[in-house]
């Protein structure tokens, strides 16, 4: 029955009413010709799901009126995916899309030294992930982070236990994450420059193996997701 959760954004949420707008509300009218009077799902990608019941439906907007709500807490142990931008946009898309549904609670897209340069269409991202979430239900909604540099990335996320997945690394088993928020960093198409790998050095980060065979970049960031399957 929580097969089709909508989205609702937390801004479009009141303690008795919520209303869907752009394309979850032409899903709920056009698509699934849901009509005033019955019920649906939405989650505020804030770990709160509503039971709703429709109180006036179009193409632009849904009202419902809030019913229900299943609240989820904030997790404790947040893993944060960062990697060096990738240049096929198919494979940057792909990466994303996976990290959702791995767990990621965010995902930084950073340009690596050896990152080649393109443009990231920022809306397209947004509502890939959207779909990610929905369709692997889960209950936060990650955001995306776009960062000019793995300095940035260092600046940006103070306070998190960075690991990095980095081919010359000992081989190494998976072991549990032991701190409460960490950076998971993988390279780009051209792996991280020595800089980089010295300035993660310096951050106390710890390097990690993937395993014998080189992996693509946006493997290896699943891989590195994949590690950490059972810490959300
Ligand atoms: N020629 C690059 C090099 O030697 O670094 C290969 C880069 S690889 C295609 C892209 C990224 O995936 C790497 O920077 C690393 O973060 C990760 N990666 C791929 N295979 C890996 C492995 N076996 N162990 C650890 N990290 C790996």
């Amino acid at each position: 029955m929580m097969d089709n959760v909508f989205f609702a954004h937390p801004e479009h949420v009141s303690a008795n009413r919520l209303e869907l707008v752009d394309q979850e509300a032409t899903h709920a009218s056009k698509v699934l010709r849901f009509k005033a009077g019955d019920e649906l799902y939405a989650s505020d990608g804030k770990g709160n799901v509503y039971k709703a019941q429709v109180s006036s439906i179009s193409k632009k907007s849904v009202f419902a009126n809030i019913l229900e709500t299943h609240s989820e807490t904030e997790p404790t142990n947040k893993k944060v995916l960062v990697f060096g931008a990738i240049k096929k946009r198919d494979r940057l898309e792909f990466a994303v899309e996976k990290a959702v549904e791995l767990g990621a609670w965010e995902i930084c897209i950073f340009n690596a030294d050896h990152s080649e340069r393109s443009r990231i269409n920022e809306d397209r991202m947004q509502s890939i992930v959207l779909s990610a979430f929905k369709q692997s239900k889960r209950r936060w909604l990650p955001e995306v982070t776009y960062q000019s540099s793995l300095d940035e990335v260092l600046e940006y996320y103070t306070n998190y236990h960075t690991i990095m997945a980095h081919v010359e690394a000992d081989a190494h088993h998976p072991e549990s994450l032991s701190h409460d928020k960490n950076l998971l960093l993988v390279g780009p198409e051209g792996g991280f420059s020595e800089r980089e790998v010295e300035l993660a050095k310096k951050k106390n980060t710890q390097m990690i193996s993937l395993g014998k065979n080189r992996l693509r970049a946006e493997t290896a960031a699943l891989a590195m997701l994949s590690q950490f399957l059972f810490t959300t």
